[in-house]
């Protein structure tokens, strides 16, 4: 559907069973109509089901694979940068991320399979999730990894850069959180910003920490700090990734702040004296989700966010971390 002069959204279903099995989640490409052809934002995961999603929702506005001039991508999970080696194989030569987020994942391509999922593994180990769901968040993560059919993004962006597009102009803004190299778009003359899965129209944002991660990042942290910059931007509607788009950008940049500040607080509310496992902090945030039923997904997102948490009030100095026989325990400081 037309969202804007010239600016379209096309829903990409995310249905991929066993992973995804509900066939409701959709993401978000972005198609803007030039004077030659289109650009996009975003991609939607290589399966057969969104392709034919793309092409046939490109083909209902008059347009086909072969007249994608450009591609921009908001970041690089593969919900959004997932057909990045289709549309090279047609053609598509100018795709571009930010600097940071092409160096994350060159580097996640780089190696292989079974070292990611040594990596993976391990990492849950750490955090203190039984042996008995290591197998299936190992597979989980790897076919989510081959989600993608990867391709190096010709351009590296950088923040304050503009793409021009006639009569676009997009202007890159940095914002990571979601991910480490993750980036806006703002179009000053339509008063557009394209936020990727930065902002949501209602949930608050999943911000993971990942088992590649270093130990010095903090997601939350450098999340927090894009808030400030964003609001002095001038922005009539947001496009997300996942959803609708939505007015009331100010409002939603609060709201998403005291969220994410509530979210802190209920967990350093459960270390209350004690020392736990990530996976022992998880449990106690989310008392009411049975493990056993829940899909894998969903498993890795609780767990990557709790990590984030506490990775947050760790670099804020209000937690600390104790070593004990490979678990990382997590308690409160003084
Ligand atoms: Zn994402
Ligand atoms: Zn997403």
């Amino acid at each position: 559907m037309q969202v804007a002069p010239g600016v379209y959204r096309l829903p990409i279903s995310l249905y991929s069973p066993p992973l995804v099995v509900d066939p409701k989640p959709t993401a978000n490409v972005y198609v803007l109509r030039g004077k030659d052809g289109c650009m996009l934002i975003d991609s939607g995961w290589d399966t057969k089901e969104a392709y034919d999603g793309l092409k046939s929702q490109m083909a209902e506005i008059g347009l086909g694979l072969k007249d994608i001039k450009k591609v921009a991508y908001t970041h690089s999970h593969p919900d959004h940068f997932g057909q990045a080696g289709l549309f090279k194989e047609y053609g598509t030569t100018w795709q571009a991320a930010h600097r940071l987020e092409m160096e994350y994942i060159c580097n996640k391509f780089s190696r292989t399979d079974d070292e990611l999922g040594k990596t993976e593994v391990q990492w849950y180990i750490s955090h203190g999730v039984p042996a008995k769901y290591l197998e299936e968040l190992r597979q989980a993560y790897l076919r989510m990894h081959h989600m993608i059919r990867f391709s190096v993004p010709s351009v590296a962006l950088e923040e304050d850069d503009v793409i021009e597009f006639t009569p676009f102009h997009l202007k890159v803004l940095l914002t990571p959180g979601h991910s480490l190299g993750h980036i806006c778009y703002y179009e000053p003359r339509l008063k557009l910003l394209f936020c990727g899965d930065h902002l949501t129209p209602k949930q608050p944002p999943h911000i993971p920490f990942y088992s590649s991660y270093k130990d010095n990042i903090n997601p939350i942290g450098s999340y927090l700090t894009t808030l400030k910059p964003l609001e002095a931007l001038d922005v009539e509607l947001v496009l997300p990734a996942h959803g609708h788009e939505f007015t009331g950008f100010k409002r939603r940049l609060d709201q998403t702040k005291r969220q994410l500040e509530q979210r802190n607080e209920e967990t350093f509310d459960v270390l209350d004296g004690q020392q736990m496992t990530a996976f022992q902090v998880n449990m106690q945030l989310h008392p009411h989700s049975e493990w056993n039923k829940m899909p894998t997904v969903q498993k890795r997102g609780q767990m990557v966010e709790t990590v984030a948490q506490l990775q947050a009030l760790k670099l804020d100095g209000r937690v600390e971390t104790v070593l004990n026989d490979g678990l990382i325990l997590y308690k409160r400081k003084g």
